[in-house]
């Protein structure tokens, strides 16, 4: 086993890292910016240095400091987590080539899929569906694009290769606006990714979504986790996870999630994945791949068994995958609600000082955070503070665990978005179950 590992990250995620390192007897080295010493895991972990100022430019981001605080603690990996540099393939290769592990897939794999052009032809190449689409980059053959159009169907989205978090995608509705458009996205673009190339997709209207966890070993062996439902969406974020998502037949999952794990043989794929999807009539279509651990896998944690976090250090350790398919038997019904230090009514980020705190617990109930009373949550990063899952033996049974669970909770100094979750699982088609994209924002009158 890896025996002492650079954690890479703050916040919730830190600390579910430097757990799952206990309990495997890894020591932890938690590196943090000056914002950030009264962190939990600084505290929990076996070493933590300081790796800059609050902002994340400087500290998270910062690549040679992460690398020395490696050098200098005597780690042999670094765990990544999601967000800050989790799926940058510089930062991947910089590790290995300083004679680290990188928990996570090769540098290669990363880059292939960080465009979305080069991981959309990949996935297609290897069975998995795709959305319809221009198959590759626009170019400036006008009368070229304009038929492509045509032959698409409107409504059509403009997407950058590049993009990523919800930015540098426009939805076209007529031809008369189509090159206009193409022209915006491309700027853009160039302004935020560094990358003006953009691609064509029909627009999905009232779509799911639906993404597929997967394992795969530097062995070529892979296998699937089955699916999460993470429709209920504001501003192309996430808010509420489910797994299993309502209404997939065992039949669906299994079509799905075989052709997620055969193309990571195909690619060679290496560690925890997530194939995201776009769900609509009864069909799959994938949009992107994430190549880290993602904030919602505790519900896929809660239904298989499976400890991912532990998995992904086993996998970096190089040991070959410690489950088959077979040994995957999806049970029961989890549900996660993100908690964010913000206002519920406009959404405002609301840091500060907690004064009070009361997490709730009993059967079924899981809280992933670093939050305590006392802690400040600084000004600085994503405003998300913990995860509260529920899990049940049906999915209404994980939906009356989370309301009593929520009704419990006392988070005092700051405002966070309870109520809102609040009302979403008392909501009439949130119960239903397989509401799509738009749901969540039309019910709240965005
Ligand atoms: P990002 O990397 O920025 O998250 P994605 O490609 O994952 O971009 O798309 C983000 C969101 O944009 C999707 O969850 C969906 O809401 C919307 N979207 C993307 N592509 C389409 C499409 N072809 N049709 C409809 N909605 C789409």
């Amino acid at each position: 086993m890896l025996e002492k590992i650079v954690i890479a990250n703050r916040g919730e995620i830190a600390l579910r890292i430097v757990r799952a390192c206990r309990e495997l007897g890894i020591k932890t080295v938690a590196v943090h910016s000056e914002a950030d010493r009264d962190l939990l895991h600084v505290r929990l972990a076996d070493d933590a240095v300081c790796i800059g100022p609050a902002p994340s430019a400087e500290s998270y981001l910062n690549i040679p400091a992460i690398i020395s605080a490696a050098e200098v603690c005597d780690a042999v990996a670094i765990h990544p987590g999601y967000g800050f540099l989790s799926e940058n393939a510089d930062f991947a290769e910089w590790v290995e080539q300083s004679g680290f592990t990188f928990i996570g897939p090769k540098p290669e794999t990363i880059r292939l899929m960080g465009d979305k052009i080069t991981a959309i032809e990949s996935m297609k190449a290897a069975g998995v569906p795709t959305v319809p689409g221009s198959d590759g980059p626009l170019d400036d053959n006008d009368e070229r694009t304009l038929q492509l159009g045509r032959d698409i169907g409107y409504p059509v989205i403009i997407k950058a290769a590049g993009g990523g978090g919800g930015r540098g995608m426009r939805v076209v509705h007529t031809e008369a606006a189509l090159l206009n458009a193409i022209s915006l996205t491309r700027t853009e673009a160039d302004t935020a990714f560094g990358n003006s190339t953009v691609y064509m997709e029909k627009y999905l209207e009232n779509p799911r979504h639906i993404e597929i966890q997967v394992l795969a070993d530097e062995h070529g062996q892979a296998i699937y986790l089955g699916e999460r439902d993470c429709s209920m969406q504001r501003r192309h974020q996430k808010v509420v996870e489910e797994a299993p998502a309502p209404g997939i037949t065992p039949e669906l999952r299994a079509k799905i999630g075989n052709r997620c794990a055969e193309a990571c043989r195909q690619i060679g794929y290496r560690g925890a994945g997530t194939f995201e999807f776009l769900y609509e009539n009864g069909e799959f279509y994938f949009i992107e791949m994430n190549t880290r651990v993602q904030v919602e896998h505790p519900v896929t944690e809660l239904i298989s068994g499976v400890d991912i976090v532990k998995e992904q250090l086993h996998i970096a350790a190089g040991e070959p995958l410690r489950y088959t398919q077979d040994d995957i038997q999806l049970q029961g019904h989890a549900i996660e609600c993100r908690i964010n230090a913000e206002d519920p009514d406009n959404f405002m980020p609301s840091p500060g000082q907690i004064t009070r705190l009361h997490l709730p617990g009993g059967p079924g109930v899981r809280v992933d955070s670093h939050i305590y009373a006392g802690y400040r949550v600084p000004p600085y990063y994503d405003s998300m503070i913990g995860k509260l899952i529920t899990y049940g033996a049906t999915r209404d049974v994980a939906i009356a665990r989370m309301r009593s669970a929520l009704s419990e909770i006392i988070i005092e100094g700051i405002k966070t978005n309870a109520p809102l979750q609040a009302r979403i699982m008392h909501d009439p088609d949130f119960i239903a179950g397989g509401a799509n994209i738009h749901y969540l924002e039309k019910k709240l009158g965005l």
